[in-house]
């Protein structure tokens, strides 16, 4: 069986499910297997899903066709393009990330609504499933049990583990995570349950019939600009796990991999303050500097001015300040514990 991408899809066959049973009867898995802490890297093998691997290179054949067509295709499609792409985006930052998954400010019903909409758009999974995965990425970043581990290399933490069955720690510590505030959610509920048509029709359908009805695109072309469109969504939010893990500068918090990148912040629209979002999670504009190469935030307080999304969380310049003196450069605590802050 298989599902979309972020996200992605998937069902292993019964074959890679029991090579997996395998590898945890290896005797020194079985020693802890449930500690994330143990990487057992070693003994765990990878399993490659080669039908989300086909879907992948099929969707970057198809984005790489779009560029070829570009001096075909009409502006408006262009401009529509960026437009899918953005909103995408918004659904992803404004929605599953800053509102279901860390709670960093609260939205009224037409606004969630909106959200879970254009978050269909992204089809980078249901909102249920992005936040449980999420939550589990912060609570266990950097080891097993985190999805996109990114000490597992660039490519793994940017799409690779979508291509391969998950640790069985992730499994394990994402079946534990607490999403009952997700399962109350009727507007997270009714994605989750319809998911598949619903994403289908925003990311894919509407996207290349509008061209096609508005302004005469040809239909081709039109239907690669949509697939342009949603691989541009993805690529900009699998950097903030791969490429805001590894570069960048960690002002906030010397003792955790996640760290500042500005173009992660310029392509995921205000994701790539990484290293203040892991040390503030709850943080709603998820970095200390409010609009600045922040388009999600610039959003959640137009939506605020509105009424539409209020109690904003944020966190003072003084328990920055003070945080920047226990954890930040130069403290003398470089090698003491991470932060013990509330992980959403
Ligand atoms: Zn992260
Ligand atoms: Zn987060």
């Amino acid at each position: 069986m298989t599902k979309m991408a972020n996200g992605t899809m998937s069902s292993p066959s019964t074959r890679e499910e029991s090579s997996v049973v395998q590898d945890l009867k290896d005797p020194k898995i079985q020693a802890d297997p449930k500690d994330p802490k143990i990487q057992d890297r070693k003994e765990f093998k990878t399993v490659i899903v080669w039908n989300n691997v086909a879907k992948f290179v099929v969707l970057h054949v198809l984005g790489l066709h779009a560029l070829v067509l570009f001096p075909a295709v009409a502006p408006q499609t262009v401009a529509f393009s960026v437009l899918c792409s953005l909103l995408g985006g918004l659904g992803v930052t404004a929605g599953a990330h800053r509102l279901w998954t860390h709670r960093s400010y609260k939205a009224r019903l037409p606004l969630r609504v909106f959200l879970m909409l254009i978050n269909c758009l992204a089809m980078e999974n249901s909102i249920y499933v992005w936040t449980r995965d999420h939550r589990v990425h912060h609570k266990f970043s950097e080891t097993s049990a985190d999805p996109h581990d990114a000490t597992r290399g660039l490519f793994f933490s940017h799409m690779g583990w979508l291509m391969v069955r998950k640790h069985p720690d992730v499994k394990e510590k994402g079946s534990k995570i607490d999403l009952s505030d997700l399962q109350n959610d009727p507007v997270v509920m009714f994605q989750h349950r319809h998911y598949l048509p619903l994403a289908m029709t925003l990311c894919i359908v509407l996207p290349t019939l509008i061209p096609i009805y508005f302004w005469g695109e040809h239909p081709w072309t039109s239907y690669v600009w949509s697939i342009l469109s949603y691989l541009v969504t993805l690529h900009g939010t699998w950097s903030v796990n791969s490429l805001a893990h590894m570069f960048g500068s960690r002002p906030y918090d010397v003792n955790i991999n996640p760290s500042e990148n500005k173009f992660v912040s310029f392509v995921a629209i205000g994701e790539g303050f990484h290293n203040y979002h892991h040390t503030y999670p709850h943080d709603y504009s998820a970095s200390e500097y409010r609009w600045s190469l922040n388009l999600t935030t610039l959003f959640i307080d137009t939506m605020a001015w509105c009424g539409m999304a209020y109690d904003r969380r944020s966190v003072s310049k003084e328990a920055v300040s003070e945080r920047i003196k226990r954890t930040g450069p130069g403290s003398q605590l470089v090698a003491a514990k991470p932060s013990t802050d509330v992980y959403y």
